[in-house]
């Protein structure tokens, strides 16, 4: 166990709670607390503390804000109709955080502490984690390169800060099925590359694209592969389902995909039900269109911590627009949405071990 020093922020000086729960957003509020610690490499990781929310101090010449090495990760607190704590699969984020580390070479952090420190500023932050339905508390676990220099190598310090803060459900009145666009000329991600790594890059990398989409009204890109432009690979900042026929079919992961966590829960999920034939294998564009204009592609859908399942209902492809289940969300979508979520909120027992109750 580690030590880890808390500076409270005394009672009286804390923030207010939201007051509308249903009218939360995403990422704008923040709880009162951050844990923190630093990395040098003569010492590995130490000054395990949470401190009260605040601005942090670096040096201009911080390699993050200059060659982008930092790794980040995105989870959920969520509160049960009794009031108890839970979390969704948190070894998971902390196993993938890892790897991302691993690949822009930033150390590696004790799995099984970050989940007790994290535990421990939830238990200090737990008036946070809001109860209207579908809401709850958004964990950021974030590392970031500090060592002032400016030459083009791994740094030898860095930071790892954890942020809370109070997010609104993303489906108020239910499913929207959203229009995506197929971007065939930009790329998010190659084979190779930093793709599978949740690193700042990809989502820099992805925000010309996503913002010419956005002014021509749709909601997210649908990737293709950066090598033939042919292969779908992702949804905006999700992992991608479609259904043909019995085969509901996902990108490989192969490098330039990102490992969802809830991507590995569908696909855990769907087998268990059994009733469909769960791929992961290549899906080209091609044959999703074609699927959709003879109509076997019967749903498509995004997966995501966000929104859980986000359903597709147009996909417009260089000069042609197809309908997904004519527009509407489909009955496997729905399934895993209240599949998922009844877990995540313990109205259903966990028979997987994925829920940590806190
Ligand atoms: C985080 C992320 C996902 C979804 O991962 P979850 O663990 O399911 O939240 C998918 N694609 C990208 C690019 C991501 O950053």
């Amino acid at each position: 166990m580690m030590d880890i020093r808390v500076n409270a922020v005394p009672s009286e000086e804390r923030k207010p709670k939201p007051s509308d729960e249903n009218s939360l957003g995403f990422g704008n509020i923040f709880t009162d607390h951050m844990f923190l610690m630093d990395y040098r490499q003569d010492l590995g990781w130490h000054n395990a503390r949470i401190e009260p929310y605040s601005p942090i101090v670096l040096d201009p010449a911080a390699m993050c804000l200059h060659y982008g090495q930092m790794i980040f990760e995105g989870l959920k607190c969520y509160r049960r109709a009794d009031g108890g704590l839970q979390l969704f699969r948190p070894r998971d984020n902390f196993r993938r955080f890892n790897g991302s580390g691993y690949r822009v070479c930033i150390p590696h952090l004790d799995e099984d502490q970050a989940l007790d420190a994290l535990t421990e500023l939830l238990h200090l932050e737990q008036d946070w984690v809001p109860r209207a339905p579908g809401t709850s508390l958004y964990i950021r676990p974030t590392i970031i390169a500090t060592e002032p220099h400016l030459g083009v190598r791994p740094a030898l310090e860095y930071i790892y800060f954890v942020i809370l803060g109070p997010v609104g459900a993303y489906y108020k009145e239910g499913f929207n099925p959203v229009k995506i666009l197929v971007e065939d000329k930009f790329v998010r991600s190659v084979r190779g590359g930093v793709g599978e790594a949740k690193t700042a890059g990809n989502y820099a990398a992805s925000l010309f694209a996503a913002e010419q989409a956005h002014q021509k009204g749709f909601t997210q890109v649908l990737w293709l592969d950066a090598i033939e432009r042919k292969y779908v690979e992702e949804v905006g900042t999700m992992n991608i389902f479609f259904m043909i026929d019995d085969e509901v079919v996902t990108s490989p992961l192969a490098g330039s995909v990102l490992s969802g966590i809830t991507r590995a829960t569908v696909i855990d999920l769907v087998r268990e039900w059994g009733d469909f034939r769960v791929s992961e294998r290549p899906i080209s564009i091609d044959e999703v269109m074609a699927a959709a204009k003879d109509g076997r592609l019967t749903e498509a859908f995004g997966s995501g911590t966000a929104a859980v399942i986000s359903p597709v209902g147009q996909i417009v492809y260089k000069d042609e627009t197809v309908q997904v289940a004519d527009g509407r969300t489909g009955p496997l979508a729905q399934k895993l949405f209240d599949e998922i979520t009844a877990i995540q909120y313990g109205t259903k027992p966990d028979t997987h071990g994925w829920v940590e109750t806190l």
